[in-house]
């Protein structure tokens, strides 16, 4: 991955996070304390603002620094956990082999990061109703066959975050802040799990980008 590549995905994460930071403030309002916005948004900011530094690192590097970037601005619980997220999935990319099998085992070590660290698991209403299907919807895919991420993967993966995200309108939190509201999380979507299918699709949307700015393209996960 080339270091243009590295700071568009920079660019259109931190995109996302601060177009959509009133309504992330908000879902975090009704079940939270209503700052999940902001402190995205400061955890963001951070990145961009050293992303020629984070691009010109190998890959492994550049998700291990971008975490620590998150893991000390963004506080609340989101930070230790989408910090864990990227240095987890840092460490797993510092081995060979960076092809779409590499990519989603770089995805499954990073998520399984986040439910040790968060001690939860998809179900809890919290990111992970994100996180753990779109990793699993990856794997499956390379474990069926797939090399390279295309257009129908991409959609798959999407459409896989945005089911997750939906998911937890219905469920009741059992971690976090809003676990403390009991049955009346019930009706609200997980501001987390917003964030984290937000962060995915914009990443997905740079890399189908990319590929077909490439023409054959194959290989870039
Ligand atoms: P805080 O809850 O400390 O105010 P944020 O508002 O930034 O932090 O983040 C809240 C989000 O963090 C939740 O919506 C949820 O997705 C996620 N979260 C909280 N606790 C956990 C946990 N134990 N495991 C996974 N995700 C969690
Ligand atoms: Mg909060």
């Amino acid at each position: 991955m080339d270091a243009a590549l590295k700071k568009q995905l920079i660019a259109a994460a931190a995109g996302t996070i601060l177009a959509h930071a009133e309504e992330l403030t908000e879902l975090d309002r009704a079940i939270g304390d209503g700052d999940h916005g902001l402190n995205m948004m400061r955890g963001f900011a951070a990145v961009l603002a050293d992303a020629d530094n984070l691009a010109a690192k190998p890959l492994g590097d550049y998700l291990r620094e971008a975490g620590t970037h998150l893991v000390m601005t963004i506080g609340g619980a989101s930070g230790p956990l989408y910090g864990s997220l990227l240095m987890a999935m840092g460490k797993a990319a510092a081995e060979p082999a960076q092809d779409l099998k590499g990519a989603a085992r770089i995805l499954a070590e990073g998520v399984e990061a986040v439910r040790r660290r968060g001690k939860s698991d998809a179900g809890e209403k919290t990111m992970l109703d994100v996180l753990v299907p779109v990793s699993r919807e990856l794997s499956a895919a390379v474990e069926g066959g797939a090399a390279a991420l295309d257009a129908g993967l991409a959609a798959d993966l999407c459409a896989a975050a945005d089911r997750g995200l939906e998911s937890t309108r219905g469920m009741r939190a059992t971690k976090g802040r809003a676990s403390f509201l009991g049955g009346r999380s019930v009706g609200h979507l997980d501001p987390g799990a917003r964030s984290s299918q937000l962060l995915l699709r914009a990443i997905c949307g740079v890399l189908m980008h990319e590929l077909h700015g490439e023409g054959e393209g194959a290989g870039r996960a």
